[in-house]
């Protein structure tokens, strides 16, 4: 099984960020787990959230003085067509496993497997379902504690992937989720323990960037930098709602006639609901050249997506439904103010009116942003206490944090089989 090389990062940067309480426990937790071998495993090294997340928290681990090493599982597009499939039904959507999926889904997990039997962790944390098998073939052949690190949300599963699925995970040790709504059966579990995702302070995606090169970047895009700026970094998909944010912006604009807009998303050239999707936000957003739908396509990537919620007066994220909405935090950590759709993870970064808005409809949505474009002020002190929340809560250090906490909580012997 691969082991994934990364580039280095270094835990003094982030000294000046975190406070000093989180320094204490990161160095309290460090020692105690010194000499362990933790290792981190998952399908892919690249795309895709998780990838993005160990390739900031493992070097940083590693620069702390963890034992901590990356692995990433070999699969073929059979299993990876089964994955896909387990996902999104885990998730919710209809479907049937079949026989012949099980088999594929367990040949590779075996095969895997022995490509692991030399394995000497004492902890090994599996994201995701696609490796979760693992432990039906190396359990019984290693002292190590077992995490299961669910990234997706469970609460309403198909039935027949779930099951499929609980028989290897109900072999764990411990089992984390992002959040207490994302799990069904909670009582099923050892160890259910809640982390959130994070973002990375010193990213290319979230470092600060100097006022000149972000009035460049967003010029080049076709903003006026002198007027104000509403944005949304979102896929174009319906969760997502960039038709609800459009229409937003067509009250606003009745009232503050200079506002901007900008949509900024990833397409995947082998995803065809999105550019639907992105054709549907184009029709609605008509021939108002005050709205701006820009995507990779275009140009955007982490710095660009950096530029827009760092410049932009407001950022939205007015989500029908979500998982965690990690721009959230991305918008707050920059010092914007965010207004977000009253569901999911939106929940657990705002706070009502504290740090910033919870919105259900556009109307209530169009009031707060002429709130937050009239009263600089109150969008000041709603600045302060969202980054606050995310320094608190949402870094990367916090993360590796709690998962150190989780690693050092165990006593007594592991989950038997
Ligand atoms: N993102 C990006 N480029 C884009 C749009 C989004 O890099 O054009 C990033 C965004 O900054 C965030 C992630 O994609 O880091 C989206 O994560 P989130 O949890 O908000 O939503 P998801 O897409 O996972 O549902």
């Amino acid at each position: 099984m691969e082991l994934v090389q990364t580039a280095a990062k270094k835990y003094s940067d982030y000294q000046e960020i975190i406070d000093t309480g989180t320094t204490a426990q990161l160095d309290y937790y460090v020692n105690r787990l010194r000499d362990k071998k933790i290792a981190m495993v998952n399908a892919t090294s690249y795309g895709g959230g998780v990838a993005e997340i160990l390739h900031s928290m493992v070097p940083l681990a590693r620069d702390m003085g963890l034992d901590m090493e990356w692995r990433v599982i070999q699969g073929a597009d059979e299993f990876y067509n089964v994955t896909k499939d387990m996902h999104n039904c885990l998730q919710g959507q209809e479907g049937s496993l079949s026989e012949e999926a099980q088999n594929i889904y367990l040949k590779y997990n075996e095969l895997n497997a022995a490509a692991a039997k030399d394995w000497h962790y004492d902890y090994i944390i599996i994201h995701d379902p696609q490796p979760a098998g693992l432990i039906e073939f190396l359990k019984t052949k290693s002292d190590a504690r077992w995490i299961w690190r669910c990234h997706i949300d469970t609460s309403t599963p198909n039935q027949e992937y779930w099951s499929f699925l609980y028989q290897y995970i109900s072999q764990y040790d411990a089992c984390i989720f992002t959040m207490e709504d994302f799990v069904n059966e909670k009582e099923k579990f050892h160890n259910l323990t809640f982390i959130t995702p994070s973002i990375d302070p010193l990213s290319t995606k979230n470092t600060p960037l100097d006022e000149e090169e972000v009035r460049r970047i967003i010029a080049r895009f076709g903003v006026d930098i002198h007027r104000p700026l509403i944005s949304q970094i979102s896929r174009f998909d319906p969760w997502k709602d960039p038709l609800g944010v459009i229409d937003v912006y067509k009250m606003v604009k009745k009232d503050f006639p200079s506002v901007q807009l900008a949509l900024v998303g990833s397409m995947a050239s082998d995803d065809p609901e999105g550019w639907d999707y992105l054709y549907r936000t184009l029709r609605r957003a008509g021939e108002d050249y005050d709205i701006k739908i820009i995507t990779n396509f275009n140009g955007v990537s982490n710095l660009e997506v950096n530029a827009f919620q760092t410049a932009s007066d407001v950022l939205l994220q007015k989500s029908l439904r979500e998982g965690f909405g990690l721009t959230v935090s991305e918008g707050l950590w920059k010092g914007t103010p965010v207004i977000g759709g009253n569901v999911g993870g939106i929940k657990y970064q705002i706070e009502e009116g504290v740090t910033g808005y919870l919105v259900d409809t556009v109307e209530d949505c169009a009031e707060k942003v002429l709130r937050i474009l009239r009263n600089p002020t109150l969008a000041q002190e709603m600045i302060v206490a969202g980054k606050e929340r995310v320094r608190e809560h949402f870094l990367i250090t916090t993360h590796l944090l709690n998962y150190l906490k989780l690693l050092d909580s165990f006593d007594g012997p592991p989950v038997s089989n």
